[in-house]
């Protein structure tokens, strides 16, 4: 007997990721992938598309008010973003673990941002891609980036 055949399936954990219009501009949207997969993970969905201010306060919305914030929606609207969702047990910290930290000079080698990212004396961090940071970010930003899953 295959006890198996009636457990049920694990469920599996999301993260919406975005490769910023740096990480796009740059031609690093193949090297991320490449990242995330490498990893283990699994693309789930897949969308170059161009922010809309509205989507941009949305998915933003924990930052409106700060210094950065309209410096950062100009800034995600100066070209495509690359959405994604990647799935795999752990990928919300994992995806974080491989980002590294958000200011690519501080970011560790090894992780994108440290490898491929630097300050380039913008009024905003640009710093390659976005990775939810919890659970329910996750399924807040999926919602907001592929209303259709
Ligand atoms: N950001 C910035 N200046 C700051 C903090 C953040 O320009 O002092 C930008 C940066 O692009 C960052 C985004 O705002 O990725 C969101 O900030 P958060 O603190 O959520 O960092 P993250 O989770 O992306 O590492």
């Amino acid at each position: 007997n295959l006890p198996t055949e009636t457990a049920e399936a694990p469920v599996t954990e999301r993260t919406l990721v975005l490769v910023k219009p740096d990480g796009v501009r740059r031609g690093l949207s193949g090297e991320i992938l490449r990242r995330i997969e490498a990893k283990g993970y699994t693309l789930r969905a897949v969308r170059l598309l161009d922010a809309t201010p509205a989507l941009l306060h949305k998915h933003y919305a924990e930052h409106e008010g700060k210094p950065f914030f309209e410096p950062l929606v100009e800034f995600m609207m100066s070209g495509p973003v690359l959405a994604v969702v990647a799935e795999g047990e752990g990928v919300i910290p994992g995806f974080r673990s491989l980002a590294g930290a958000t200011n690519p000079t501080e970011a560790a080698p090894g992780t994108i941002r440290g490898d491929l990212g630097r300050d380039w004396g913008t009024a905003v961090v640009q710093n390659l891609v976005h990775g939810s940071d919890s659970p329910e970010s996750a399924t807040r930003e999926i919602s907001l980036w592929f209303p259709e899953l």
